[in-house]
């Protein structure tokens, strides 16, 4: 959240700077009066200001996928490492393998199911927590 506000700090003066500059480019009454410093500073605004929208999207999917995948059974770390490395590449890879929620964490031979919903239950629940469904054992 921090770290986010100062990206945006940091994005506004950049763009404040670069207008700032044009204007008193544009201001100077010579050669460059015509429309070229304003072409040539509005894009160097531009190029200084998309890297920064651009880091903070990126930034914003590596923590969906980070929290979406430990929520699935995944490894958030590694996944939030992909998506920082690949960006939206990551992403789309995630979508196509990512396991459904439920499905795979703790899938191990000890888990006691549900018989009602097949959802894993604790080994000493009288009651299924999610449909409760009653057990007579
Ligand atoms: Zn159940």
């Amino acid at each position: 959240m921090n770290k986010s506000k100062k990206l945006t700090i940091m994005a506004l003066t950049c763009l404040l700077m670069s207008v700032a500059i044009s204007a008193v480019v544009s201001a100077q009454d010579d050669e460059w009066e015509d429309v070229a410093p304003w072409a040539f500073w509005g894009f160097a605004g531009l190029m200084c200001f998309l890297p920064i929208i651009w880091i903070i999207i990126a930034i914003l999917i590596a923590i969906w996928v980070y929290r979406d995948a430990e929520k699935r059974g995944s490894s958030g770390a590694l996944w939030l490492i992909i998506v920082i490395f690949t960006g939206i590449i990551g992403l789309i890879i995630w979508l196509v393998v990512r396991p459904s929620i439920g499905g795979k964490p703790a899938a191990s031979s000890s888990d006691r199911r549900c018989p009602n919903c097949g959802r894993v239950i604790p080994m000493d629940a009288r009651a299924c927590p999610y449909c409760s469904k009653k057990f007579e054992e």
